[in-house]
């Protein structure tokens, strides 16, 4: 059975709750189609308005992050059971900044994937290698090491469900887009490990998409690569450009 396109905007740290509700209402009619899932990753205190605001539309609402705990002393962390009330579907775990800037490690997004979905959220699982590992040859290893880590205790059928989003992090936010070839090699690459870690069912199940400067421009030529199933968006989705982004074909 052919895989669904999914394509999720995340918006990173922009947008107040007042411009979150003004993007949605400028997207609204740009964005519908019935080929794809379409996905606003919104920041926490945007949750509640977004929801509201795609409220009969064909747009899911995800998070950015949340915590692994159920509840408790985490000041400043928001659980999934926060989110699910709220009304998100979706949730990225373990984006390139959250590793980065936050030192997120495999062993806590682990915790974060398992949680989220125990409690009915789909997780948008990142993974990527920096220029340097791409330059040095061992991306495949790298994300390898993600995927195998961050999905320990995960089963099979939970993996169907999943997003996995391959962002190369030498292409977010930088105008340089992988090539396509470079883009379906990864890609196939994960789909060939989740293979090797469940079977084939499952890694013609589990939906994988590209993220690194995908933009009006490059969608289409990336979309209809067979391993790429749509795009994890940042800079191109907090304009207009998303909804030829989502309408690529
Ligand atoms: C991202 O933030 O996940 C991303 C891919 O950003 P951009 O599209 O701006 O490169």
């Amino acid at each position: 059975m052919a895989r669904r396109k999914i394509i999720a905007g995340n918006w990173k740290m922009n947008m107040t709750p007042s411009q979150a509700v003004e993007l949605c209402n400028t997207l609204k009619d740009l964005v519908v189609t019935d080929e794809a899932d379409v996905v606003y990753c919104v920041p926490a205190i945007d949750i509640i308005p977004v929801v509201e605001a795609v409220k009969g539309t064909n747009v899911e609402v995800g998070a950015e992050n949340m915590y692994f705990e159920d509840k408790g002393a985490y000041t400043g962390e928001i659980c999934a059971s926060m989110l699910v009330d709220a009304g998100v579907k979706y949730v990225i775990i373990g984006h390139s900044e959250r590793r980065d800037y936050f030192r997120e490690c495999d062993c806590l997004l682990n915790k974060k994937v398992k949680k989220a979905l125990e409690a009915g959220l789909t997780p948008i699982l990142c993974c990527g290698e920096s220029l340097e590992q791409r330059e040095m040859g061992v991306t495949m290893d790298w994300i390898r090491l993600q995927i195998k880590s961050d999905l320990v205790g995960v089963t099979a059928d939970q993996v169907k469900g999943m997003v996995i989003a391959y962002e190369p992090i030498w292409a977010i936010g930088t105008g340089k887009t992988a090539t396509t070839q470079q883009a379906q090699e990864v890609c196939k690459g994960i789909r060939d490990c989740i293979a090797e870690i469940y079977d084939t069912d499952t890694a013609e199940a589990v939906r994988i998409q590209y993220g690194g400067s995908v933009n009006a421009g490059n969608a289409a030529e990336l979309f209809a690569q067979p391993d790429i199933d749509g795009g994890l968006v940042g800079g191109a989705s907090l304009k207009a450009d998303f909804g030829k982004i989502v309408n690529y074909k």
